[in-house]
């Protein structure tokens, strides 16, 4: 049995391509989410890898999860904070739900998750965190003031991180994937993809999740162990930090 890999919204875009990269690399991996229990039983159906349903959002339900998942696999050795929402609009727009929703799941989530595994990691003195921040969060977007807050703050959450624990053989780092065509980017509309996203990136087309997922297995393998605090890009030469 390889070590175990939690990944958080696993079962769906790029999220589903990390767990089916850790599990073709020999993780035994778990792939949490939210709701969508149709979209977690074909994923489950077609890979073979568990789905766990609880809300990352909310510290205790992270607690809880976590533990099944301990419980039912070993303890977490590898976790990737994926999941994430948007809900864009201009700030002069935005509704308290909408800032309290994105910063909930995208940042509040990193702290519960990390929270929960990290003292278990220090003592097996080994971990693998990554978190899938954003373009975004490294150069802001309008309409997405919540967003890149979040993204934002995720990527110094890690650098705080990975400092507290590089001497106890746990790593912390991020990764910031530009546009990658999943359900998020195809809520878009074709229009601005085309007119407006499109020409921004250099290469020419949108990341494939498949793209973003060797980037997580890159960081997590045993071998990565002097790569802490880094922010790795991988968004087509759109923007370079
Ligand atoms: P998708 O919308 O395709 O999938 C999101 C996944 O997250 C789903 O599995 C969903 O579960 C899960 N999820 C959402 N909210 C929660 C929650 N509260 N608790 C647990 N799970 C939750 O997203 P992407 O694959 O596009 O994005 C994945 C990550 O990559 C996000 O953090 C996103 O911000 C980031 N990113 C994406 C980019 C892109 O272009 N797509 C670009 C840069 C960053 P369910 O299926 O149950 O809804």
């Amino acid at each position: 049995m390889g070590r175990v890999a939690l990944v958080t919204g696993g079962t769906r875009g790029i999220g589903a391509a990390v767990c089916r990269a850790l599990k073709a690399a020999g993780y035994t991996v778990a792939a949490n989410y939210a709701g969508n229990d149709a979209a977690a039983a074909d994923f489950t159906a077609e890979t073979g890898i568990p789905a766990f349903k609880w809300d990352v959002s909310d510290f205790e339900a992270c607690k809880a999860g976590i533990a099944e998942v301990t419980a039912k696999l070993g303890p977490v050795e590898v976790l990737v904070n994926n999941a994430g929402i948007t809900r864009d609009g201009m700030l002069h727009k935005m509704s308290p739900d909408q800032w309290y929703a994105v910063i909930n799941t995208n940042l509040n989530s990193v702290f519960n998750m990390c929270r929960n595994v990290i003292e278990s990691m220090r003592e097996r003195s080994f971990g693998r965190i990554v978190t899938i921040s954003s373009i975004n969060g490294q150069k802001g977007q309008l309409g997405q003031t919540n967003y890149s807050a979040a993204k934002a703050g995720e990527i110094g959450f890690t650098k705080a991180l990975a400092q507290e624990n590089a001497n106890k053989g746990i790593t912390v780092n991020a990764i910031c994937p530009g546009y990658i065509g999943t359900e998020m980017v195809r809520a878009v509309p074709q229009e601005v993809l085309e007119k407006r996203i499109l020409p921004q990136i250099p290469v020419g087309r949108l990341g494939e999740p498949e793209e973003i997922a060797r980037c997580v297995a890159f960081l997590v393998a045993d071998e990565a162990g002097f790569i802490t605090g880094s922010t790795l890009t991988a968004n087509g030469g759109q923007y370079l930090a």
